[in-house]
């Protein structure tokens, strides 16, 4: 489709403007995509503010978490059809490295590989290719398959946890990301301990389904969570805010034989103290979680479809894409939850 849209285009730290450019050129290996709904996500915002070094010079499309309806496919597309609604994975595995052939896809050497995803999604248009492409359930609204990538995130991050019925789960950061990790931690069957210093992202824990919250800048935090845990610290500890205080504070709070899992990225790089010996003596495992598998971009889209979790009320702001810079403004000073743009609004 030839023409013009509106795009948001980065030329710098907090530098985000919405121009006037062309629709993406079409190849046969691409959908052409009319983008209904994209999420502000932290790992934009770090974009944003440049707080992690880019990689592109020049002004470049921003947003990952974006759905839209199929405008035109090149010849090559199979999975989709013109009319259908898709998500967009932006994780595309090469296929061919270590990890790829090892079922840790999802730690690709290549996995954001040039020319197999390509657009932005705080856009109006963008083309993606084949293996992006994801029809989303009837039941599943643009805005909630809009949380397709950011809950696959999470669902590896839980996978990660082996959480059992019963465990005391405590979350550290209530935000967007906290939320998921919340609702699908419980579906594990956890009992839910979130902390987080916002009174007001405490009370939208406990209204979408904590067990118990706790306000990390009352008191002492150790003793608040060992106090709700029968004085053994939590099971599972996850950290779903990339900051060295979450982390220390996530860590402290663990007990014996407890798993640890650092959800988000810590940037500008940092370091934290840990006490070799807490590791050792109570047997803590301490990991990481980074993206998803390949294979868990659908199953996120099935969970939605099922209604197991509750995505629309961790919306605060819906903005048009002339707004955007706003929705980033809102992100960075944590003044609402998650932002969704509507290119076409
Ligand atoms: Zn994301
Ligand atoms: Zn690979």
């Amino acid at each position: 489709m030839e023409g013009k849209m509106k795009a948001a285009l980065l030329y710098g730290p907090r530098d985000l403007r919405v121009e006037v450019v062309d629709i993406p050129q079409m190849t046969d290996d691409f959908a052409l995509i009319k983008i209904m709904a994209c999420g502000v996500c932290p790992t934009d915002l770090r974009t944003y503010i440049g707080s992690r070094a880019s990689t592109t010079s020049g002004p470049r499309r921003i947003g990952h978490e974006w759905v839209g309806e199929v405008i035109e496919v090149g010849k090559n597309i199979t999975r989709v059809k013109v009319g259908d609604r898709v998500a967009i994975n932006n994780k595309i595995p090469c296929g061919n490295c270590y990890y790829c052939t090892n079922g840790a896809d999802h730690l690709c050497t290549n996995l954001f590989g040039a020319g197999r995803v390509i657009s932005g999604g705080d856009a109006q248009y963008g083309v993606a290719t084949d293996k992006a492409l994801y029809q989303i359930p009837d039941n599943v609204s643009w805005e909630e398959a809009a949380f397709a990538e950011p809950v696959s995130c999470v669902m590896n991050g839980i996978d990660n946890c082996n959480i059992k019925l019963g465990d005391d789960v405590l979350i550290v950061g209530a935000g967007p990301m906290g939320l998921l990790n919340m609702q699908i931690a419980k579906l594990k069957g956890g009992r839910i301990i979130m902390s987080d210093i916002i009174d007001e992202r405490l009370a939208k824990a406990k209204e979408m389904g904590a067990d118990e919250v706790i306000n990390s800048s009352t008191g002492d935090f150790t003793k608040m969570v060992k106090d709700l845990t029968g004085g053994r610290g939590a099971d599972v500890v996850v950290v779903s805010v990339g900051n060295r205080i979450a982390e220390t504070q996530g860590l402290s709070a663990a007990g014996k034989n407890s798993t640890v899992i650092f959800f988000g990225g810590t940037w500008p790089e940092t370091k934290i103290e840990i006490d070799p010996n807490f590791f050792h003596y109570n047997e803590v495992k301490l990991t990481g979680s980074s993206n998803f598998n390949y294979g868990v971009f659908p199953r996120s889209l099935k969970l939605m479809s099922s209604k197991l979790i509750k995505l629309e009320p961790i919306i605060s702001h819906r903005l048009p894409l002339d707004r955007v810079k706003e929705g980033f403004e809102l992100v960075e000073k944590k003044g609402g939850m998650k932002v969704m743009i509507s290119p076409h609004a």
